[in-house]
């Protein structure tokens, strides 16, 4: 018989697998698919996962080479895992190898054992003595026994040096048989005593209901949609609904975007539960990531919380999933496996068999589709929890009036008259840095990124020119590059530009900016907190990361500076997202007894969908909106997959992209595929980004299946193509951005 041939996954872009033969002494029982091996490839080692086993190559024998490793004695991913990840290949196109890299933690990727971090321990053996004639003249070993004795658990590695014990006294020890060294499994501490830390809260009715109608569906796939405005107590439905499943003896899975990370939301989950947590997003370390990762799949963390790529968690024994803020838009990878999370973890529950929950305040246009269309159940929660009220929305018509660095003179009264009466206000500008570029009065210049199609925005607390889109930074000429005059201009507002003012028009209050700029330092975040909660009279100005994950009470005015970019941008998702922003920076606002206020500049207050949102909510507004997109046949109603180019000479992507559209035309015709539209080659919104020259072709189709059957042809031979070789190229499937 001749020798087996083992196919790998490789973290390789190629969507094919690798062909080698058994690593030397290795027996045949040893590969199951799913273990990992090490080989060789190129000039450069790799680790790739066993998928399946074959008799046959298209590779000469001769040009076989055996694997060098084996890393795993039993499969790394359980067998539900590893359906979602071929799930996952398949439907974004992209190679499995690299689909499994995303999934795994990095450690696992780069070869390290599927084992728990261990930890050595150093005990006093039991018959040791500090008496022991062999440590008359050894002063340091007899101290050192001496400590050792003192915990009788042991002594952590980690912790000799706290307690002065000298690693090499422990040694001679050891090697007199004095001291033993243990090594422990790191193991999450067994969990005793009931499940709640904290009681729970009597829910209202609202709450109760769909509480109870989740709860009915425990035990098998079924996907619920809970709307319910900010502060309605969605979090505290997902609590008890975690007890029930805890109680049940099962593990939930909560994901959550990334900027919702703040110690706020962790510690809900920690306070109420007496239960083992794992925490997965990107502050964790790659050993803490493994770790619970590993605690995850053998049934020893009870929840799992963590953002995006969590989601490929294995979990021994799922009960339930739940998705939070499931419009946000962080649960869509821009880079390599462009996945949704939000989409992964519906086929994922199907696949495991598990209801899933799928929560926000301003769901996105998919899902209430969906929730329409029957696919899920929708569950709305209209009041506020703790009987704040909602808060009243004003728009304000800011054409012809004087901005003065954005704020009108009916928007500064406001602010005023609330400072005075004591209370806090918000102002809201999705724009950092000073102003979004720099212009020359007397010739037009403008602040150009050399490398991209944009302006560079002025930093002037850094002072410095900066591309959002590319990092490039420079110091800001004093004289007009083009024409040497110096009256160079800031034009347009950005947050920087914004504080200054506000901090000039009040200064008896203090103002506090929150953007990435301002919170970059550690901690920037938590101090700003304690500020906003001592309660005092102040100014908040920020970016969207306001609008996200905290309540503040104290504030009952919320100024939105510039609702324009939303409606009329040339991307049709732009006004969703503004309205979502709008909605979820209104929510912070308000309790009971002061009501919050909302006020809207915009050059456009008539517009129908601001008009729509400000006076009937986001329901009226999505519904709306649903209807804009059904008659443009856009997504929902219709499926995109945009093939993305670029290159550092001008022209290659775009033909490269030509003979895309000419191979997809062919393939269409030869598989008979009905309504795959094929739009472009066009150049990409932004033509020049980072130096390189960009061009984008969009496939659009009113059925899934078509579009997918031509992907699932066209993709390995654009792999193959001559000219694939001189671009970079990507292929996005459901693109939630088309730039
Ligand atoms: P959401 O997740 O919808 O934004 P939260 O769960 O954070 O809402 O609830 C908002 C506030 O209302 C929190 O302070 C929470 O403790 C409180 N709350 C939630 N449910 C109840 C309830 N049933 N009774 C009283 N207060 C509640
Ligand atoms: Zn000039
Ligand atoms: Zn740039």
């Amino acid at each position: 018989m001749p020798a087996p041939i083992l196919r790998l996954a490789l973290p390789s872009p190629l969507r094919r697998l690798f062909d080698y033969l058994a690593p030397v002494g290795v027996p045949l029982a040893a590969l199951q698919p799913g273990v990992r091996l090490r080989v060789p490839f190129g000039n450069r080692q790799l680790v790739g996962v066993l998928i399946e086993l074959s008799e046959h190559s298209e590779v000469p024998a001769e040009r076989l080479k055996p694997a060098l490793e084996l890393l795993d004695r039993e499969p790394l991913l359980p067998p539900a895992l590893f359906r979602l990840c071929l799930w996952t290949a398949q439907y974004y196109q992209h190679s499995l190898g690299d689909t499994l890299s995303w999934a795994l933690p990095v450690l696992l990727r780069q070869g390290e054992p599927a084992q728990a971090r261990q930890e050595r321990f150093w005990h006093a053996a039991t018959s040791a003595s500090p008496d022991d004639p062999r440590l008359t003249r050894a002063p340091r070993q007899r101290e050192a026994l001496r400590t050792l004795a003192q915990h009788p658990h042991g002594v952590a590695q980690a912790l000799l040096d706290t307690l002065q014990l000298n690693r090499e006294s422990l040694k001679l020890l050891h090697d007199k048989g004095l001291a033993t060294l243990e090594i422990r499994h790191h193991a999450p501490a067994a969990r005793r005593g009931p499940w709640l830390a904290q009681p729970e809260l009597p829910l209202n009715p609202e709450q109760s209901a769909a509480y109870q109608a989740i709860r009915a569906g425990l035990g098998s796939f079924k996907a619920f949609l809970l709307a319910g405005v900010t502060g309605s107590g969605k979090t505290e439905v997902y609590l008890q609904l975690i007890h029930q499943v805890l109680q049940q003896g099962r593990q939930v899975l909560v994901l959550i975007p990334e900027i919702n990370l703040g110690p706020q939301t962790l510690s809900r989950f920690e306070r109420r539960f007496n239960a083992r947590i794992a925490l997965l997003h990107s502050a964790v370390s790659d050993r803490d990531r493994l770790d619970a990762w590993l605690a995850a799949r053998e049934g020893e963390a009870d929840i799992v919380i963590g953002t995006r790529s969590a989601l490929f968690t294995p979990l021994k024994n799922p009960g339930l999933i739940i998705l939070d803020e499931e419009h946000d838009a962080s649960y869509k990878q821009q880079e390599g496996l462009r996945y949704h999370a939000r989409d992964l973890a519906l086929v994922r529950a199907r696949q495991e068999n598990l209801p899933i929950l799928l929560g926000s305040a301003t769901p996105s246009l998919e899902s209430l589709y969906n929730a329409h269309a029957g696919r899920y159940a929708l569950l709305k929660l209209t009041q506020r929890a703790g009987g704040a009220q909602p808060p009243r929305f004003l728009r304000l018509d800011v054409r012809s009036r004087p901005l003065d660095s954005g704020i009108s003179p009916p928007l500064q009264q406001a602010i005023t008259s609330t400072l005075e009466a004591g209370q806090q206000v918000l102002v809201f500008l999705n724009r950092r840095g000073f102003a979004p570029s720099l212009l020359c009065h007397d010739c037009g210049w403008l602040s150009q990124c050399p490398r991209c199609d944009a302006r560079m925005t002025l930093h002037q607390r850094s002072n410095e020119l900066r591309c959002h889109h590319c990092g490039h930074a420079e110091r800001p000429p004093r004289n007009c590059p083009a024409c040497n005059s110096a009256d160079l201009r800031p034009v347009g507002v950005g947050t920087e530009r914004a504080e200054e003012r506000l901090n000039t028009l009040f200064p008896d209050y203090p103002v506090l900016r929150v953007d990435r700029d301002s919170t970059a330092r550690k901690g920037a975040m938590e101090r700003l907190f304690e500020t906003i909660n001592r309660g005092q009279p102040c100014l908040l100005i920020g970016t969207q990361m306001l609008a996200k994950g905290h309540h503040f009470p104290r504030v009952t005015l919320v100024a939105v500076l510039d609702a324009d970019g939303g409606l009329f941008s040339a991307d049709f998702r732009a006004s969703e997202r503004m309205a979502q922003l709008i909605v979820q920076v209104a929510g912070r606002a308000g309790r009971a007894d002061e009501p919050g206020k909302v006020i809207i500049q915009s050059h456009l207050a008539d517009h129908p969908l601001l008009v729509q949102l400000t006076e009937q909510g986001y329901f009226a507004f999505a519904e709306q909106a649903l209807a804009e997109r059904r008659s443009a046949g856009l997504p929902p109603f219709s499926h995109l997959a945009l093939l993305r180019a670029d290159a550092h000479r001008p022209g290659d992507a775009e033909s490269f992209l030509d003979q895309a559209c000419s191979l997809a035309e062919q393939l269409s015709a030869e598989l008979v595929l009905q309504g795959v539209e094929l739009l472009g080659p066009v150049p990409a919104p932004m033509e020049r980004r980072a130096g390189r020259h960009r061009a984008q072709l969009l496939l659009q189709s009113s059925a899934r299946a078509p579009l997918h059957r031509l992907l699932a042809s066209l993709l390995p031979q654009l792999e193959g193509m001559p000219g694939s070789r001189s671009v970079r190229w990507s292929l996005d499937v459901d693109p939630i951005d088309l730039f």
